[in-house]
C-alpha cells in the first residue's frame, strides 16, 4: 500500500476514532505531506468540513498547487472535486470508488488525473460505517 494513501487512512481511523464519518486526505508535493485531515461533519457539526477540504484548510496557503498529488481514502465528490479543479490540483489518487462513485468524470474532464486503487482496506472501512450508519452517510452525501 502506497505510504501516503496509508497516511489517508489513518485519517480515516482518526475521524472513527472521534465518532466521526471515516473519510482521510493527505496532500502531497514533491514525496511530502504538506497537509492532511479527515472529515469533521459529526465533529464540528459542519456539512462542508468533508475529509479534502480539511487537507486543503490544514496545508493552508501553498501558493501554487503546481505538482500536488490530492490522497482521498474515497472517491471526491463534487464538493471536493470543484476544489480540485478550482486550484488546479491535477493529479487524485482514490483509496476507491466503490461504496461511492464520487465526481471521477467531472475532474476527468477538467484535465485532473484520477487514480482509483480499488483498496479492499479502504472499502471494507466504509461499507462497515454506512452499514451501521446508513443515516449519518445518507445525510453527508444529500441522499436523504
Ligand atoms: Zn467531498
Amino acid at each position: 500500500m502506497d505510504e501516503f494513501m496509508q497516511a489517508a487512512i489513518e485519517e480515516a481511523k482518526q475521524s472513527k476514532k472521534e465518532g466521526g464519518i471515516p473519510i482521510g486526505s493527505v496532500l502531497v508535493k514533491d514525496g511530502k505531506i504538506l497537509g492532511r485531515g479527515h472529515n469533521k461533519r459529526v465533529q464540528e457539526g459542519d456539512p462542508v468540513t468533508h475529509a479534502e477540504i480539511d487537507c486543503l484548510r490544514n496545508a493552508g496557503r501553498i501558493g501554487s498547487y503546481k505538482g500536488t498529488i490530492l490522497y482521498s481514502t474515497l472517491m471526491p465528490c463534487y464538493l471536493c472535486a470543484g476544489a480540485v479543479v478550482q486550484f488546479g490540483i491535477k493529479k487524485v489518487i482514490a483509496g476507491e470508488s466503490e461504496t461511492f462513485s464520487g465526481a471521477k468524470e467531472f475532474m476527468e474532464s477538467h484535465g485532473v488525473e484520477v487514480i482509483d486503487l480499488n483498496s479492499q482496506e479502504c472499502k471494507q472501512m466504509m461499507t462497515q460505517f454506512i452499514q451501521e450508519n446508513p443515516k449519518l452517510w445518507n445525510e453527508d452525501i444529500g441522499n436523504n
